[in-house]
């Protein structure tokens, strides 16, 4: 980018990240080991793990807190659902989340696939991970490879946990002390949609752990955090108090004021950058382009180029990992 002495090396220290979102599931169904083997292979710079709760307390790697949309639940386990018709991890032992095969994302009803170019849903290859085992995996790998990816770990509707009588939290970062995570420098961030559970991180466990705020919009009811006010000059104040970084929805980042209105930054990525705090958005997918975007190139130029946001969380590590090659 600049012409510049600098050496290649020097110049390199710079180069956004790259965060694998639930591993590589662009390719293979998400947060399954192949598809964290794969985002490390690709180059991701950190791989991202949802963890929730089984009934016995152990951590395992699930997006949803339900496992109607990436399991064959309904086979296996007929009526162990709720009330309300779903199956929730929270009410089956590790031992028989184990038995589940995990399959590339539902549509909410029924069985079409969420994203129809991804990987054959139909396929039983997969299991339900643990949290000790894809780390693990990663800590192998960044052995057996001499790179050393990073965990980016979200903590998953921690109240709700908590109204189911588990404290999310507290069982996490046990794990992630005795897996070496202790300091601001380890290769690792913990998020949370909550910012209430991220203080907590910060009072009552005293972690070093870097964090980051997720921001969604409140009509997706993820926590008690009014996400509207967190995106002002004051909300991001307040987040800086205790965060490293925030995740925004990547429309949080380019607004349109107008339907044929040219795609316009917010200021949000300045006003956190001014705060000293990072941002990383959520989610870029080659399948699935925002409406502001007309291609994976322009999506990415936007973000990276325009924005300048210090990461983004990718279905597609390899892809991205490969524009930042040919723009650093
Ligand atoms: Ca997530």
């Amino acid at each position: 980018m600049w012409n510049t002495g600098i050496s290649g090396q020097e110049l390199k220290t710079n180069i956004p990240l790259v965060l694998a979102h639930r591993g590589a599931s662009g390719y293979l169904p998400e947060h399954t080991l192949a598809a964290v083997a794969l985002a490390h292979g690709q180059g991701a710079d950190f791989i991202e793990q949802d963890v929730i709760l089984s009934s016995d307390n152990q951590p395992v790697v699930l997006h949803d807190l339900t496992l109607d949309a990436t399991t064959n639940v309904h086979d296996l386990f007929p009526g162990r659902n709720r009330k309300n018709g779903k199956y929730y991890a929270i009410d089956f032992t590790l031992a028989e989340l184990k038995k589940l095969s995990v399959h590339e994302r539902s549509k909410s009803s029924g069985s079409i696939a969420k994203y129809p170019l991804r990987f054959p849903r139909k396929s039983v290859l997969f299991k339900i991970i643990s949290l000790q085992e894809e780390i693990e995996l990663i800590q192998g790998m960044n052995k057996s490879t001499g790179r050393n990816v990073g965990l980016f770990v979200e903590l998953k509707a921690p109240e709700w946990h908590r109204q189911q009588g588990k404290d999310l939290t507290a069982v996490v970062m046990k794990i992630l002390e005795r897996f070496g995570y202790k300091t601001v420098e380890d290769r690792i961030y913990v998020q949370s949609f909550s910012a209430k559970e991220l203080k907590r991180l910060r009072l009552e466990f005293q972690t070093k752990l870097k964090l980051v705020q997720l921001i969604g919009e409140n009509r997706w009811r993820l926590s008690e955090a009014d996400f509207k006010q967190l995106r002002t000059v004051e909300g991001l104040a307040e987040i800086a108090t205790y965060a490293e970084g925030i995740g925004p929805w990547i429309e949080h980042i380019v607004g349109t004021d107008g339907f044929f209105a040219d795609p316009e930054l917010t200021s949000l990525v300045s006003d956190a950058h001014s705060l000293g705090m990072k941002v990383f958005p959520y989610t870029i997918r080659a399948d699935a382009l925002p409406g502001f975007s007309s291609s994976f190139a322009e999506l990415l130029e936007i973000m990276f180029m325009q924005a300048k946001v210090d990461g983004v969380f990718t279905d597609f590590p390899d892809q991205v990992r490969a524009f930042l090659q040919h723009r650093y």
